[in-house]
Parts: structure tokens; C-alpha cells; sequence
């Protein structure tokens, strides 16, 4: 996107990558992991079809097979996107494989290949990696990357780290058959997450069989071990350790600053080792801008993409326009799947005078058709302004359910207005409009959302309770 921006507002624009054209997001991370996810959802809608009178025979998986799908989409998605070709049509130099490129003085880069480029302003794109720890024996572990070198599905496997990569690579290799062992350090699983969520999805985790372990201890070494890889660790002076075929490693994400030599080009980084921009995407160098994963905000690719449109056209117009407040939807395709936007309920009510509105997945007539009532969704709303702040859903179609919830928050849509709308029956979509309509309720508002009452729940009138609670 800054390449493509750049040069639409006319500069000669080059752009140098280390390895392939697409970034993480098409060859290493989300376009490849969504295709293991939807594998595994597929072995789960499989194991259900008994249950709707259909015969199957219990799903055998080919991981050849699957790695090739993996490949054969991402290759797919690349002739597709459309991109490539426009950044083509604008006549951008695009210099792929070119390897690490780093400033040699503040307008000059040289890249690993042997490329060298002047340019008048830059705008870095690097993006992240996995942390490391600098612990014995941490070259025995494995990243989310390594899945597609493996032959075949490890019979074990330690997932350390329980943020949102931890718990998908954990979910999506449990369905496909490994013993799983989820560990965190922390006093609970996904932390940035709602506390109600992170508590549904380790007891959903658990029920499928995998073990979780939270507040775990601190990780001592890695050892070779006859079948694998063991993990030494300690808490209060105990030692533990856990053992399986591999460990993956998945404990935070940090900026790839690495050879990039921005002490060369005057860019400073901050505390955590991200670089650090201003409100227009503009680095500690005026003449270097910066977006995506490399910057530490929302590491996640439509706000990379959003930055770097930023990024590019200040770089061409000169500092002229800051980024956006945006309404971020965050979500995870892990079984069952779950999404969040807004504030967490700890922090609304740190701030706000607040209802709750939580609709469950066994009381609405879409997830019982589907057979799928593990979950709810929760509703948070600012009490006198009726403004929602947050959702948060565990469940089937979690993700999708959020991002309505994010266009009514950007909308600025009053909860009311919200029960209002006829969304259609029996849909995941209308869980929420049930959910404003419980809200409604208890902000004791009339003539708004009856269809919810009729049609979106199975369940009688919730009780309310003192806490501006309803379930
Ligand atoms: C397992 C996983 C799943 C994810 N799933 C999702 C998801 O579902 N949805 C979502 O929105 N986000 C997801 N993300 C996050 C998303 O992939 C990133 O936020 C996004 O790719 C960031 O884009 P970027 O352009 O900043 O960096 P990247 O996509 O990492 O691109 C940076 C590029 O710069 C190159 N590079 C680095 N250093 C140099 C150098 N010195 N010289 C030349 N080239 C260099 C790299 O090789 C890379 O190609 C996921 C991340 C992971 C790890």
C-alpha cells in the first residue's frame, strides 16, 4: 500500500523486499494459517454430520496434502489480489529477493544483494518476528512458520505462549490430532482478551482435551529428549518440566529492526524496540516514515494497510494527515472462535457507568439449528449516552458477529437504534441485535427491538441484577 500510494501521488517509487512480494500477512501468516484453520473447522463440521443423519466415516488428514492446499491458495490469492498489478501499471521498481537492505547515510540504502537506491524520502514497512528467549537450548523450539516444513502432524506438542498466535496454532493442532500442551506464564490465557472470554476459551480447550496450563512458572532450558524436545521451567522454587515431540514457541511479536542500521538514518526506536512514529506515520528522521508491524500498533494488516496509506501520502505531501481514530474488530478462527472490539469489561467499568448485556449460544435459535451452543456474546454500553463500547464473543461466527458490532460503533449507533434494525432471522448477525435488545431492557427503554423478544432467543425474559448485569 505505501508503494502503491506513493506512486499514485507521483513519485518514483522503488520497493525492496528481502524475500517475496506479499509480506508475512500472504505468504507466512494469516492467508496460510486461515487455510489450516479452515481445515480444521471442515474435520469439526465432519464429526458433526452423524448428528443431522448423514453417514461419514471418522476424517483421516493428509498433511502433504493439506501443506499443498495451503500452497496452491496462497499462490491463488497472489495471481488474484490485483495488486502486484497496479503498483506494475504505476511503475514502480520492484526489487524482490534483494535480502536485508539497511541505511548506509540518511538518503542511501543497500541491500544484501548488492542493490543500492538514493531516495528522497523512505517509508519502512519491515514488519515484526517472533520473540526469542534467551534461554539454553532455545534453538530446539520451533515458530507458527516451521508448520510448513513439517511431513506430518506431531503426536505432541507444547505450545508456550497463550496470546492470539499461541492459542491458534494450539487449537488448529489439536483438531488435526496432536496431544496438546498450552502454557502461560500469566494467570490466564489470551490477556488481552475480556476476562469472561479468556475463562470460556480455556474451559472450551480443556473440554476438547487439550491441557492448559496457566501461571506455569519461568522457563529454565530446552533439552533434546528421546522423543522430542523437553521444557525445564520452575515457579516458587519447584522445578517442572513438560515434554513432547516439538515446542512451539509463540510469546510475543517484536519490530524486525534487525540490520535494518536506522541509527545510520537518525530513526530511534522506543522502549520495546518498535519504531516510533508520530500521529502521521513519521519517524524521529522527518525524511523516514514508518507503518504496519514494525511501528507496534495493532499488528494486525488492515491497520498495517491503513498506516501505510498514511505514511505514503505524507511522505509525498508532506506531514499533512494523521491516522484515524478506527473502531478495530480483533478476532481468532481457533475452535471455538472468538473476537472482541471496544473496551474489555474491567476497563469499561473502570471508566463508565455501564450495562451488560450477554446473550448465551444454547438460547438462540441459529446456534441450536447449527448445532453449535458453546458461546456468547456480550455487550457493553455506556448507561446515559446508550453508546456501546465493546463486544466480546466466544463462539461460532464470532469474528463475523464483531465486525457489525465495529460498523455500529463507528457509526456511533446508539444501543437503541441498534435493537431497532430487523436484521434477519435465523442469522449470528441477529445474536447482537438480541444482545441490544437486553440492553435496552435494563436501560429500561421502551418501543425498540420486540423482534429480538420473538424471534432471537429461546430463553424468557433475562433476570437484571444489581451490577447492571443480564444474562
Ligand atoms: C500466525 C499469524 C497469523 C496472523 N493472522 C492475522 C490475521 O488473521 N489477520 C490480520 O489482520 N493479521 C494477522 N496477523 C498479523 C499480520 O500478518 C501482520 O500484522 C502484517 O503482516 C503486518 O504487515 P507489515 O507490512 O507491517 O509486515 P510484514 O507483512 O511482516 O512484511 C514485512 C516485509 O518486510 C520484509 N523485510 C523485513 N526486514 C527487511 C529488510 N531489512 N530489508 C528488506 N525487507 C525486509 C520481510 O521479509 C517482509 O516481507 C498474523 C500474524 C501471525 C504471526
Amino acid at each position: 500500500m505505501a508503494a502503491l500510494r506513493a506512486a499514485e501521488l507521483g513519485a518514483r517509487t522503488a520497493l525492496v523486499t528481502r524475500q517475496r512480494f506479499g509480506g508475512m500477512a500472504a505468504n507466512d501468516g494469516a492467508v496460510p494459517v486461515r487455510t489450516l484453520a479452515h481445515a480444521a473447522r471442515l474435520i469439526r463440521e465432519t464429526r458433526q454430520l452423524g448428528r443431522y443423519g448423514i453417514a461419514t466415516v471418522e476424517p483421516i488428514l493428509d498433511y502433504p496434502r493439506l501443506l499443498a492446499r495451503v500452497r496452491e491458495v496462497v499462490e491463488d490469492l497472489q495471481a488474484h489480489s490485483g495488486v502486484r498489478e497496479r503498483i506494475d501499471r504505476l511503475g514502480v521498481s520492484i526489487y524482490e529477493h534483494a535480502g536485508v537492505a539497511h541505511f548506509v547515510e540518511p538518503h542511501t540504502i543497500e541491500a544484501e544483494n548488492g542493490l543500492r537506491l538514493k531516495g528522497e524520502k523512505f517509508i519502512l514497512c519491515a514488519g515484526g518476528m517472533s520473540r526469542r528467549l534467551g534461554v539454553p537450548g532455545f534453538e530446539l523450539t520451533v515458530t507458527h512458520s516451521d508448520a510448513w516444513d513439517l511431513t506430518a502432524v506431531p503426536s505432541s506438542m507444547l505450545v508456550i505462549g497463550a496470546g492470539a498466535t499461541g492459542v491458534q496454532v494450539a487449537s488448529i493442532f489439536a483438531s488435526f490430532g496432536s496431544r496438546v500442551q498450552l502454557l502461560q506464564a500469566g494467570p490466564r490465557i489470551l490477556p488481552g482478551e475480556d476476562e469472561e472470554v479468556s475463562a470460556a476459551m480455556a474451559a472450551a480447550f480443556r473440554t476438547q482435551g487439550m491441557e492448559v496450563r496457566e501461571d506455569f512458572g519461568v522457563i529454565g532450558s530446552f533439552e533434546k529428549a528421546p522423543n522430542g524436545v523437553r521444557m525445564h521451567f520452575s515457579k516458587n522454587g519447584i522445578r517442572g518440566c513438560a515434554e513432547a515431540e516439538i515446542a512451539v514457541v509463540a510469546v510475543g511479536w517484536v519490530a524486525d529492526t534487525t540490520g535494518l542500521g536506522l541509527s545510520a538514518a537518525g530513526v530511534e526506536t522506543d522502549q520495546r524496540g518498535f519504531v516510533r512514529v508520530n500521529a502521521y506515520q513519521q519517524t524521529s528522521a522527518a525524511h523516514v516514515f514508518a507503518a504496519g508491524d514494525i511501528t507496534g500498533q495493532l499488528m494486525l494488516v488492515p491497520q498495517a494497510v491503513n498506516a501505510a496509506f498514511v505514511a505514503a501520502t505524507n511522505a509525498v505531501r508532506g506531514a499533512t494527515l494523521p491516522l484515524w481514530k478506527q473502531v478495530s474488530p480483533i478476532g481468532s478462527f481457533t475452535d471455538p472462535e472468538f473476537a472482541q472490539v471496544g473496551l474489555t469489561e474491567t476497563k469499561a467499568r473502570e471508566q463508565h457507568d455501564v450495562v451488560i448485556a450477554k446473550v448465551r449460544f444454547d438460547a438462540t435459535p441459529r446456534t441450536i439449528i447449527d448445532g453449535r451452543t458453546n458461546g456468547f456474546c456480550k455487550l457493553i454500553v455506556n448507561r446515559a449516552a446508550r453508546e456501546i463500547l465493546g463486544c466480546h464473543v466466544v463462539g461460532e461466527r464470532a469474528v463475523e458477529i464483531t465486525q457489525v458490532a465495529a460498523v455500529a460503533m463507528t457509526a456511533g449507533m446508539p444501543v437503541n437504534e441498534l435493537a431497532r434494525i430487523p436484521l434477519s432471522f435465523p442469522t449470528y448477525a441477529a445474536i447482537l441485535g438480541r444482545a441490544a435488545y437486553v440492553a435496552i431492557r435494563q436501560l429500561g427503554l421502551e418501543g425498540a427491538g420486540h423482534q429480538h423478544e420473538l424471534l432471537n432467543s429461546t430463553a424468557s425474559e433475562p433476570a437484571r441484577t444489581k451490577n447492571g448485569r443480564s444474562e
